[in-house]
């Protein structure tokens, strides 16, 4: 079907309040994952664009950002999730074209919510306090907060807008200056991005915008640089690991949140509509490619085929294919690398002993694009790489257990530990099993629920650290203490 209204964007640097090319003229093209055809251009930034930005973010310091009341900086950001808004159409087109995921998830989901996190942290500014501590009558002490500087923020691309703004937000109300590094597979949203923060009246220099590759590229530019005061990462644990060892030559703060492999546990007591309803979205939606979605399923022995029997046929009824038609559940894959590596795990699956109850290959007459059926995989243990590994696909793994010592054991038997859902009516159950899990989130009867107060990070080799309201203005800002002898 003619897919919007809206047609690609080309993709220019945004530096200094300018949208710019290479200083060498060098681009890439940017590949639509659903049709496999050139959407347009993209500048690819190295080292030289990196150098740029973060000199005109550091200019931008000492610049009307730093300057301005709180009222104004609200009035802005609130400004930007405004723009956001009026442009959620066009937004939500360019992250179908990009992603290959279902416009209505983009259109629902992913820009609403990106708003959002502008609006939620332009209001959070004016909760912010910090304490006083006094010393008997000897001396009084105050915090006070301030910027941390220039700040990298280095996106992937499976929530390429939500993403980016769940960390811009938080950076630019604690008062700090921006040089964004998009993933290259999605680079249009944060094009358009740069150009409302211009619209809203953020100065210029304060965010900077450069595209390009990670490794040896623009990404690890950015992780070197001098003048960048602090990393904040969401991308795969094998980078995050390469960042680290480079960001610590100049001992820079990193906020991480990496990958999962995120369990899904079911009692036998839980609603099972409930459960079927919500499994499927944790399981298949945006294709899979979630960090939190829930791709080991465990569910107790007595409930194991029932819950098997009604999975597979609801996953059987869900559309594959066209992003642009509504009908569409699960669209494309992000590129055919990513597609590859997916096909790999099934072909694991299959020498490591599993049975793949649905999907493992493209759907019939889809020949273009990276699509691939809703796949369930049965009869693996814990050791198999497929239950060990992230996928990032839409792969589930479904395992029975007996008794609640046996999950945790195979639950917590991973160097994950991003989120999980436990299914179950029983109270006391779900507070102790909840307690036990090695994970930065716990779902009971529920997936995906987020209060953007809360703290959200993993444990083990999920994350470091944790944002959402106070937390994020913990990473963005330093604190200062000041004693006063009385
Ligand atoms: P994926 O392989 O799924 O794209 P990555 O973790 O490699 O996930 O990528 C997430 C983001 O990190 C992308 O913007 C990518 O360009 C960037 N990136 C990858 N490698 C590096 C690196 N060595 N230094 C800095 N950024 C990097």
């Amino acid at each position: 079907m003619e897919p919007t209204q809206f047609k690609p964007v080309d993709c220019l640097h945004f530096i200094n309040g300018q949208f710019v090319s290479s200083l060498d003229g060098k681009t890439f093209d940017n590949i639509n994952p659903s049709t496999e055809q050139v959407l347009g251009t993209v500048a690819e930034g190295g080292a030289a664009e990196i150098h740029l930005a973060v000199k005109a973010a550091k200019k931008a310091l000492k610049g009307p950002w730093m300057k301005m009341g709180a009222n104004e900086r609200v009035a802005i950001l609130r400004k930007v999730g405004d723009l956001i808004l009026a442009r959620q159409d066009q937004l939500a087109a360019l992250e179908s074209m990009d992603t290959g995921k279902p416009i209505w998830l983009s259109g629902s989901i992913d820009i609403p919510r990106s708003a959002y996190n502008f609006h939620f942290f332009s209001d959070y500014i004016r909760t912010i306090t910090t304490e006083t501590t006094q010393m008997d009558n000897i001396a009084l002490n105050y915090a006070v907060r301030s910027p941390l500087g220039v700040i990298g923020l280095i996106n992937p691309w499976n929530l390429p807008l939500l993403l980016l703004t769940w960390k811009l937000a938080p950076a630019l109300a604690a008062g700090n200056t921006v040089v964004m590094k998009p993933a290259e597979l999605t680079p249009m949203t944060a094009t358009v991005l740069a150009e409302i923060c211009r619209d809203a009246g953020i100065p210029d220099g304060v965010v900077n915008l450069v595209h390009g590759f990670g490794p040896n590229s623009a990404g690890a530019a950015l992780v070197e640089h001098p003048d960048v005061n602090a990393i904040s990462f969401t991308g795969e644990t094998s980078t995050g690991k390469v960042i680290m060892a480079s960001a610590s030559k100049t001992l820079k703060r990193l906020s991480y949140e990496l990958g999962g492999k995120n369990p899904n546990i079911i009692f036998a007591d839980s609603n099972m509509d409930e459960v079927i309803e919500t499994t499927l979205k944790s399981s298949f939606i945006n294709q899979g490619e979630v960090c939190l979605c829930g791709s080991r399923i465990y569910v107790e022995r007595s409930a194991y085929q029932g819950f098997l029997d009604k999975f597979v046929a609801k996953s059987r009824e869900l559309v594959v294919g066209d992003p642009f038609e509504p009908t569409t559940k699960v669209g494309a894959l992000i590129s055919e690398e990513h597609y590859e590596r997916v096909m790999g795990y099934i072909e694991l699956a299959v020498e490591e002993g599993g049975t793949i109850l649905l999907g493992g290959k493209r759907p019939e007459g889809l020949d273009k694009g990276y699509y691939l059926e809703p796949t369930i995989i049965t009869g693996l243990n814990r050791d198999c790489r497929v239950v060990q590994e992230e996928i990032f696909g839409p792969v589930v793994t479904v395992i029975p257990f007996d008794s609640e010592d046996d999950l945790l054991d195979q639950v917590n038997d991973t160097q994950y530990g991003l989120s999980a859902t436990v299914w179950t009516n029983d109270l006391r159950r779900a507070h102790r099993v909840a307690g036990q899990i090695e994970a930065g989130i716990v779902w009971v009867n529920t997936w995906f629920l987020r209060d953007l107060r809360t703290p959200f990070g993993g444990v083990k080799q999920s994350g470091i650290g944790r944002e959402g309201g106070l937390h994020s203005f913990e990473f963005y800002s330093e604190l200062k203490n000041i004693c006063i002898k009385l």
